[in-house]
């Protein structure tokens, strides 16, 4: 396995790759792994005969009163990860590697950079966008893998590639949950064993949306209304509790075939987002 800092050594191994007519995949992380990244490291292996893994912690996505300095950096147990799941490159790059001083070009995916997760995180989709990008270039999958744990930024990104005409195709890989429901995430280790039970209701809130939608319910601000107050009531701070379209992620006054619950909340001092796609059956 290649660990490489640089990104011209990102670009020579790539291109040794490519000269053995091997398809490039990218799988790009903050580190921390856990199930959830190894899904997409596994998705990655099945169609692609060369894998890269990105390991960065992006400071340009966090805000100023956000996590950036806590974030979990296992780098040691993260390589093990790597190398044991087939991995071929890792690109653990530094900050000043990516962003050199005087760094200034941004990438906007408007208007969905500004809504849920951009309205609570402004400027997070702006740093998303811009290191995807970035990654992208120097890596030069010809697929990249995304989960669908977090929604709006695989929408973001496939947005993103489809108007800069990247030659690249994005795959979004499924969420995987703790048997009890609970999301992985590289933050579920901030939470004690308090927090983590109260973490469940993002999870049954969304449940909550499925059950009430698939059963005929036709006031989806009701819905999720009541999906607000599951979170409120076990305890968590909601920053949003929606049922939206699955493109615009406009919330729904009334139900589509499909549609996508959203759901952000707080959990002592550690933020959790989860979401649920939901179809309906039309009725005869
Ligand atoms: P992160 O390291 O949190 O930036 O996540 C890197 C990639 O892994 C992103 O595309 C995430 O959507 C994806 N991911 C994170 N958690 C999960 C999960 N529980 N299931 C599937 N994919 C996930």
């Amino acid at each position: 396995m290649i660990i490489a800092h640089q990104v011209a050594d990102v670009r020579q191994a790539v291109r040794e790759a490519r000269r053995g007519d091997h398809a490039v995949g990218c799988v790009p992380t903050m580190g921390a792994l856990h199930a959830g990244h190894e899904s997409l490291i596994q998705a990655c292996r099945e169609e692609c005969g060369f894998t890269a893994v990105t390991i960065f912690v992006n400071p340009k996505q966090f805000g100023p009163a956000e996590d950036f300095a806590r974030y979990p950096r296992p780098l040691e147990d993260d390589l093990a990860h790597c190398r044991s799941a087939g991995v071929d490159l890792v690109f653990v790059p530094t900050v000043e590697a990516l962003y050199p001083t005087g760094f200034s070009t941004y990438v906007d995916v408007e208007p969905l950079s500004r809504v849920l997760e951009g309205a609570a995180r402004p400027g997070h989709f702006r740093g998303v966008a811009t290191v995807v990008l970035k990654l992208l270039n120097i890596v030069q999958p010809d697929r990249a893998y995304f989960g669908q744990k977090d929604f709006q930024q695989q929408l973001l990104v496939r947005k993103m590639c489809r108007e800069f005409d990247l030659p690249v195709e994005i795959r979004t890989c499924p969420t995987v949950r703790e048997p009890d429901g609970l999301a992985l995430s590289s933050r579920n280790r901030y939470l004690n064993a308090d927090e983590r039970q109260t973490a469940l209701s993002l999870h049954r809130s969304l449940q909550l949306a499925a059950e009430r939608l698939q059963h005929g319910e036709r006031d989806v601000r009701a819905v999720a209304g009541e999906m607000r107050r599951l979170l409120e009531t076990a305890g968590t701070r909601p920053d949003y509790a929606v049922v939206a379209d699955l493109e615009s992620l406009e919330e729904l006054a009334t139900p589509r075939q499909k549609m996508v619950a959203l759901v952000a909340a707080h959990v002592g001092r550690t933020r959790l987002i989860d979401n649920l796609p939901i179809t309906i059956e039309p009725r005869p």
